[in-house]
């Protein structure tokens, strides 16, 4: 890395002023930033310290673990300040001052890196920190803090050391301390003395020489260098690495040091430390909430060795009354502490996450940052902030995540037991929320379960459309194939169930499941959590949806008033429109005909659609038709009907027809009986219609190039429906959808079908239809030749999964195969069929938005492939100027979101843009 001249590396904070403030993130570091804001701008009491920047992270890891050449000169200069500040010297005899050292990234990465602290004391030292405080036992308690992080931060992991058999220096030395303990029958570690804590601290170095091969530094300054580098080096541990993939935070960006100097919670009685939020990051109640120990450092509240009191009466929650609060114990800390986390709240407009030490009843803050928080706390978090007028509604859709959003709209696994239970295996997160259930091999077992009353999980290698009953009984749906787009994934969403699919570790054989070498039968219990894709062997606890929420209704109503993109649903029945309706969906973006077809009350329209495809000639095929005729009728009416007027995008049948032909020996009896014809000839009939690659094959419009009649049927329906709703006094918008398009002359072929059913309809009812004909864009083609197409069609509705199975050549039912390498192997980024590949199939659709635009100006145009309801992709589609979004009915909440917060970036974007004209003026 190139060194600009007088760069500077490391910027001074505390005492009233600091050389950085809060918005030098990206240099500073999140904490450090926050600690120059609370110590420079706000003058709170924060021990003084310096901020070694992230670029000298970056530099360090460029130049072979080097540093800057000038680093060495301000890194004193610096400690000097701070010995100015606190009236103390780093490693002296006689009035020692000790720092601490701690890691902060730009964005926090909990836990994720490393803190060192009481760095300074040395055999030299030691004596006069004694004198200085009078209290021996605190010294040697501070001395064995820093030899156990010492030896395991610096001198072994960031040295590169293996631990043998998994056990590392850390827990070497704990283990000893715990002998101490169980020696002497002590519980708390405040029990052991000063004499016991002398001995085991030269104990324990003579262990560190032993298994590291190197002497614990007895030298201040070698070791506020040695824990330097350790906290760079952090930065790439396995750990922080794993979390930034997750996570999505550039390897690049590197990690700033804060060496600070050192309070202590842990001067006996009248010393504590504590974790505070400015509101309870559990519910988002707007009451201060958080806990300490007295006497006690840092760590100690975090690793759970002694259990917290609670810092007020807020707080009490599992810990009984508030009888040892902070408020209670020491008033005079904890109003000064209320009122510095008022001040920060005010200050940086949101829920704060602080740290702070209250050394010999002093208050001093050690950090803050805004605060983690769950979906549910997040929503009234938000709300509230909008009331009290400390943010806008723009910055309150983006308080909250769109995986936030969904904790509120499903039961999920209780985190607690999660926490507490390892899973078994890992698949692809199709269907949200959590269940746990029996397992179940079969759709009628599934059913039987149900009509029980008792929760079972279908387990299948993958779901067909025969299987959609079982799939509606079962709590969640669990398979070993597919990706996102296959049946079950697809089926499941829609109805907002939980579901797993593609989970190469599960092997059925029969009535039996083998999930990561266990075996389980029929009968035992599965746990899934559907949102990341966890499987569990047993029954965990569950925490209940609070769908229907009045904070989650007001928090979407801000989101509407927000957003210019259009929300609405891919619902196929009469209830899930409805159901869309309650969602806040302001149409349905797709209507699947050929779904009438499966699962409940379909037997008799299947009945006649399987007669249909079965039908030898003309006449046959239309009389089958006549008999589907009032079933699908019907159908589409109920569905207009509870869209109010919304449009409602009816898609004419798209499916192959072979995935409709019988195959149990019954319904093989009924069909042919009903045709007569007899068993032979009906194989003969169906082997016709078999064909190598169906997703390719005869279906969408290619059915009504090849049967007319098909077409004007459906057309008709729609138009009798409508008249007949609009006779009612209802208002009606079909839009007819014309799906697997790819030459401008299949639609010209179709549409006056369409246009004819309708004079038909309008010179027998004498209604007149506001109806429009469109296509999906679904097929490459169709999306490079929009500038033709856009000729006859009056919009376009993107099909992203066929677009996206059609655009990688990725078969969108067999990706389960290959994806998950494609994904450990950072082949791919991410599963396209997930979110939507903005670089190759988003360059098809921004191609065809504007050639189609470039010929209708008013073209409107929507998604209705699964991408519609994924915040990334929802976001792509406001960007490049869509009129609405479709997603699964479940997922219309999200959608809503990710729309308000597409324009609220987009705003944003905008106002920092004409700030920084104004400025350059
Ligand atoms: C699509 O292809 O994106 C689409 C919505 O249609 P289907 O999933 O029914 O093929
Ligand atoms: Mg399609």
């Amino acid at each position: 890395m190139a060194v600009k001249k007088n760069t500077k590396y490391v910027y001074h904070f505390g005492a009233g002023r600091a050389d950085g403030d809060g918005s030098m993130k990206n240099t500073l570091g999140g904490k450090g930033a926050n600690l120059a804001e609370m110590a420079g701008k706000l003058k709170l009491p924060v021990p003084p310290g310096f901020t070694i920047t992230t670029d000298v992270c970056t530099y360090y890891w460029a130049n072979k673990r080097a540093y800057p050449k000038t680093l060495k000169t301000e890194v004193e200069a610096n400690l000097k300040k701070i010995e100015k500040e606190t009236g103390k010297v780093f490693g002296s005899k006689t009035n020692p001052l000790l720092v601490s050292v701690r890691s902060g990234a730009r964005s926090s990465m909990p836990g994720m890196m490393e803190t060192i602290l009481n760095v300074g004391l040395t055999l030299e030292t030691i004596p006069g920190m004694i004198q200085k405080t009078g209290d021996e036992r605190f010294v040697y308690d501070a001395y064995r803090r820093l030899i156990m992080m010492y030896s395991d931060v610096v001198m072994e992991k960031a040295a590169g050391i293996e631990p043998k058999d998994d056990k590392g220096i850390r827990k070497i030395l704990d283990e000893m301390l715990h002998e101490v303990k169980a020696k002497r029958g002590y519980k708390s570690d405040t029990e052991i003395t000063a004499k016991e804590l002398k001995e085991l601290c030269a104990k324990f170095k003579i262990t560190v020489k032993k298994v590291l091969g190197k002497e614990f530094p007895d030298n201040a300054m070698e070791q506020l260098w040695g824990s330097v580098g350790a906290v760079f080096a952090s930065w790439n541990g396995k750990r922080a690495v794993a979390y930034r993939n997750i996570e999505k935070i550039p390897h690049e960006w590197g990690t700033a040091v804060n060496v600070q100097a050192m309070v202590f919670g842990n001067m006996g009685q009248g010393s504590a430390t504590g974790v505070a939020f400015s509101r309870n990051p559990g519910n988002g109640d707007s009451h201060f909430y958080g806990e300490y120990l007295v006497n006690a450092q840092g760590e100690d509240v975090v690793a759970g060795i002694r259990t917290p009191n609670p810092i007020n009466r807020w707080s009490t929650s599992g810990h009984g009354g508030d009888n040892d609060s902070l408020e209670k114990i020491m008033p005079k800390a904890y109003k000064e502490l209320d009122a510095i986390q008022k001040r920060l709240e005010k200050h940086f407009r949101d829920m704060l996450d602080i740290e702070f030490t209250i050394e010999n009843g002093r208050l001093w803050m050690l950090q803050c940052r805004v605060g983690k928080r769950n979906g549910i706390a997040a929503v009234q978090i938000a709300l509230d902030m909008v009331k009290e007028k400390l943010i806008n509604k723009e910055e309150a859709v983006l308080r909250v995540s769109p995986a936030q959003l969904d904790e509120l709209l499903h039961p999920i696994v209780d985190p607690k037991a999660e926490a507490a239970n390892k899973p078994l295996a890992k698949g692809l997160p199709a269907g949200p929320g959590g269940a746990n259930g029996v397992i179940v091999f079969d759709s009628e077992t599934a059913i039987k379960y149900k009509e029980a009353g008792k929760n079972c999980i279908l387990v299948r290698e993958e779901t067909n459309p025969e299987d959609v009953e079982g799939m509606r009984a079962a709590q969640a749906i669990l398979t070993s194939r597919g990706g996102m787009t296959s049946h079950a994934a697809l089926v499941a969403r829609g109805w907002g169930k939980c579901c797993i699919v593609g989970c190469a570790d599960l092997k059925i054989q029969g009535k039996t499941a083998v999930i990561a070498g266990k075996t389980f039968k029929e009968g035992d219990f599965l746990t899934l959590n559907g949102t990341r894709g966890l499987v569990y062997g047993g029954q965990l606890a569950m925490l209940d949806a609070t769908e229907g929420n009045a904070n989650l209704n007001n928090f979407l109503k801000i989101c509407d008033a927000v957003r210019r993109l259009k929300v609405r649903a891919n619902a196929d029945a009469p209830e899930d429109a409805a159901k869309a309706r309650q969602f806040g969906a302001e149409g349905i973006g797709l209507f699947r005909i050929e779904h009438m077809f499966y699962g409940e009350k379909s037997e008799k329209p299947l009945f006649a659609l399987r007669k249909m495809i079965l039908s030898a000639t003309e006449a046959e095929r239309k009389a089958a038709l006549k008999e589907l005729f009032p079933f699908m009728k019907s159908d589409i009416k109920a569905t207009l009907k509870a869209m109010a007027g919304f449009p409602v995008t009816i898609r004419l049948m798209d499916p192959p027809l072979h995935e409709f032909i019988p195959h149990s020996d019954d319904a093989i009896k009924a069909i042919s009986k009903a045709l007569g014809i007899s068993a032979q000839q009906f194989h003969q009939r169906a082997d016709v219609l078999k064909e190598s690659n169906p997703m390719m094959g005869h279906r969408g419009i290619r059915l009504g190039v090849t049967y007319p009649e098909i077409t004007t049927m459906q057309a008709t329906a729609i138009f009798e429906a409508a008249a007949e709703l609009l006779k009612e006094g209802l208002k009606v918008t079909p839009e007819i959808m014309i799906p697997v398009v790819c030459v401008e002359t299949e639609i010209t072929d179709q549409k006056p079908l369409v246009d004819a059913a309708y004079k038909d309809v309008l010179a027998r009812l004498g209604k007149k239809i506001n109806y429009t004909v469109g296509t999906m864009i679904e097929i490459p083609r169709a999306a490079i030749m929009s500038a033709k197409i856009a000729e006859v069609a009056d919009f376009y509705s993107f099909g992203t999964n066929d677009l996206t199975q059609m655009t990688f050549g990725f078969s969108r039912d067999d990706i389960g195969g290959f994806l998950p390498s494609y994904l450990e192997k950072g082949i791919l980024k991410a599963d396209p069929f997930q979110q939507l590949d903005q670089a190759g199939v988003g360059f098809l659709i921004r191609h065809a938005v504007k050639e189609g635009r470039g010929v209708k100006k008013a073209l409107k145009i929507g998604i209705c492939g699964e991408h519609g309801g994924e915040p990334s992709s929802v976001e792509f589609c406001h960007r490049e100027g869509f009129d609405y979004v479709s997603c699964s009915t479940f997922r219309v909440p999200i959608a809503r979101l990710a729309a308000a917060q597409a324009q609220a970036k987009e705003n944003a974007t905008k106002k920092t843009g004409k700030a920084k004209t104004a400025k350059k003026k």
